[in-house]
């Protein structure tokens, strides 16, 4: 192909009418925010470490630092310095692409503002409270009033671009009346503190079956979230495709088309397409092609209505390997040209686009740190792949230096999936119990939502 205008495609209106709005302001005013940030920080340090999601979730930490990455800026981030990278007036951009990243709300929900500030960040996510316990101190009336006060200072419409994560506990397939008593509870509880927030979207991960019956584990999700709904006045409940495996739902997506088709008021019900989760769910993207095809599937089997998101993710694990390892942007098997597509994709404007990538760095002591310049360059390389020519110098040049280096993390994993399917065929021809197991490599089939030492992710 000569040019990058997108071929010609029915347009497909994501986001129901909606107008993306520019920016009020462009460049944000970061001193009086930052030291609110510090301010507040200090106060709530046990929850922090809940709030510091990614650090735990985005990848092997190990990943190598590319040169020009700096380290040093992120502990001044901590202290919140000056941003790490000015925000991109959207209007600027030749399509309303709203790019940001999963960023920390530790010491209360207000804290994720100055954050997605200092990364130049126009979308952001958060977890509303420690995603990781079940029991949580309410949503104070002052974070809330922050949250709303940190928003309108910095021009940030949470309606729009904010996308609270769910809990990694929560599952709404639960079959045990006790605890999906306990999962409902502590989803609406999140939904509430939404609807305080000003939040419409809320990102969920479907569910797991347990074992159990698929339609009768959709089920369940759905009757959870008509539950939700009715109890709830506004917020729109977003389910996230996944990479698969085990009994997870909503790695195909005929499996959240039955989810949907349950739910009693769809202006309630949406999807986050995770790229990373797709992917490795074998949904492909890398080509033109076949993110069309990828599109084109979504679009006749869920519905385009429903898309209302993105995690931005490429993935360390091979195609269809049912494996959950994030990359950074470019350095995947995904690659540059899948990001291409998707940045030039006109249907996509105004949606909330989320990085979940690896930020944790080795640091000259050896241990891990996160480097949130890592998130900065990678909304300012999103953005700029917006109009960009993929035949021309300038991609082909920063796609192949990316592949360069992603090529030992995305070795070193396909060899794993390599020997797991050498492993899985073996015991297949071995006539053994495991026969009868797909010839495909694929997680232990736990729950993850427990099993945080698994190195595959959970976002
Ligand atoms: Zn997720
Ligand atoms: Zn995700």
């Amino acid at each position: 192909m000569a040019r990058s205008s997108p071929r010609k495609k029915p347009t497909v209106n994501y986001n129901e009418g909606e107008a993306p709005k520019p920016l009020a302001r462009a460049v944000a005013k970061v001193k009086s925010l930052a030291a609110k940030a510090t301010h507040k920080r200090k106060a709530a340090a046990e929850e922090a470490d809940d709030g510091e999601v990614n650090g735990h979730s985005n990848g092997t930490p190990a990943a190598p630092a590319p040169k020009k990455r700096r380290t040093a800026k992120a502990s001044k981030d901590e202290q919140g310095g000056m941003p790490l990278a000015e925000r991109t007036a959207v209007a600027s951009l030749k399509k309303a692409m709203y790019i940001g990243a999963h960023v920390s709300a530790a010491g209360g929900v207000q804290n994720s503002i100055p954050n997605a500030v200092h990364i130049g960040a126009n979308a952001f996510a958060l977890f509303l409270k420690s995603q990781r316990k079940w029991d949580n101190p309410a949503m104070t009336d002052e974070a809330r009033d922050l949250f709303l006060h940190n928003c309108k200072e910095h021009g940030y419409d949470a309606g729009a671009h904010a996308l609270p994560h769910g809990s990694y506990l929560v599952n709404l397939a639960q079959p045990d009346a006790a605890k999906a008593d306990q999962a409902y509870a502590s989803f609406v509880d999140d939904l509430r503190r939404c609807e305080q927030l000003g939040v419409r979207l809320y990102n969920f991960h479907p569910g797991s079956t347990l074992g159990d019956a698929r339609p009768a584990a959709v089920a369940r999700i759905a009757a959870q979230l008509n539950k939700a709904h009715r109890e709830t006045s506004s917020v729109v409940t977003v389910l996230e495709n996944m990479a698969g495996g085990g009994n997870v739902i909503g790695a195909t997506w005929e499996d959240l088309r039955d989810v949907i088709a349950l739910v009693d008021d769809k202006d309630r019900v949406g999807v986050c397409i995770d790229t990373c989760h797709a992917f490795a769910a074998g949904h492909d993207l890398r080509t033109p092609e076949a993110f069309d095809k990828t599109m084109d599937a979504f679009n006749d089997v869920v519905g385009a209505k429903y898309l209302k998101a993105f995690h931005l993710n490429d993935s360390k694990a091979p195609f269809n390997s049912n494996r959950d390892l994030h990359a950074n942007i470019g350095t995947g098997f995904l690659g540059l040209r899948a990001f291409h597509s998707i940045m030039n994709h006109d249907a996509f404007r105004g949606l909330p686009m989320v990085l979940e990538t690896p930020i944790d760095r080795k640091g000259p002591d050896g241990k891990s740190v996160e480097d949130k310049q890592v998130w900065a360059d990678e909304i300012k390389l999103l953005e700029s792949l917006i109009g960009m020519d993929p035949d021309g110098d300038e991609f082909l040049a920063t796609a192949k230096r990316l592949q360069a280096e992603g090529v030992g993390e995305r070795s070193k994993i396909q060899d794993q999936v390599d020997k797991k399917v050498a492993k899985v065929a073996k015991k297949a021809g071995g006539g053994g119990a495991g026969a009868g197991s797909k010839a495909k490599a694929k997680p232990k089939g736990k729950r993850k939502s427990k099993t945080e030492t698994s190195d595959d992710e959970t976002d």
